[in-house]
């Protein structure tokens, strides 16, 4: 089934000028970007976009990390793109995730694990509604 998820290039990625090699991965794993910008999150815009880890003991060092530069947030579109690009993510520990997963190629830490995915087709919705307006979206 077509679908379309929320992938986030992370700041530590950007910082390390890995934007091109993640966006070429997923190219070459057979989906399609859909809508893509760069931003750089407000604490309020971090903190709302990960509310779900709000009382999480990470919380806080999530919302600074996710604040601490630029992020590129962009709608990926294909066949089962939902767990299709988490797989292709990987865990979310790099040193637990498979070989040849974003997070094992490229992710340093738990925390600075280089990109962000939508982890069910209910969030994907919710999170391209975070970044992007319908009309944004290449269809
Ligand atoms: P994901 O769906 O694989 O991204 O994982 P989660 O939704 O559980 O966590 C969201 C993000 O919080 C992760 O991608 C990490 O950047 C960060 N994170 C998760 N667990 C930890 C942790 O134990 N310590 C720190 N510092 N960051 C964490």
């Amino acid at each position: 089934m077509q679908e379309q998820t929320l992938l986030i290039i992370k700041p530590d990625a950007i910082e390390r000028h890995l934007a091109g090699k993640i966006i070429q991965k997923i190219e070459e794993s057979g989906f399609e970007i859909g809508a893509i910008k760069k931003v750089v999150l407000t604490k309020k815009q971090a903190e709302a976009f990960y509310g779900v880890h709000r009382d999480k003991e990470f919380f806080s060092d999530l919302v600074e990390f996710m604040t601490s530069g630029p992020c590129i947030p962009m709608v990926v579109r294909g066949e089962n793109a939902v767990h299709g690009i988490r797989e292709l993510v990987g865990a979310t520990d790099p040193e637990k995730a498979y070989e040849n997963t974003i997070r094992a190629l490229w992710g340093t830490t738990i925390r600075k694990n280089c990109v962000h995915a939508s982890d069910c087709e209910k969030s994907a919705e919710k999170e391209i509604c975070f970044f992007f307006d319908l009309c944004s979206i290449v269809i």
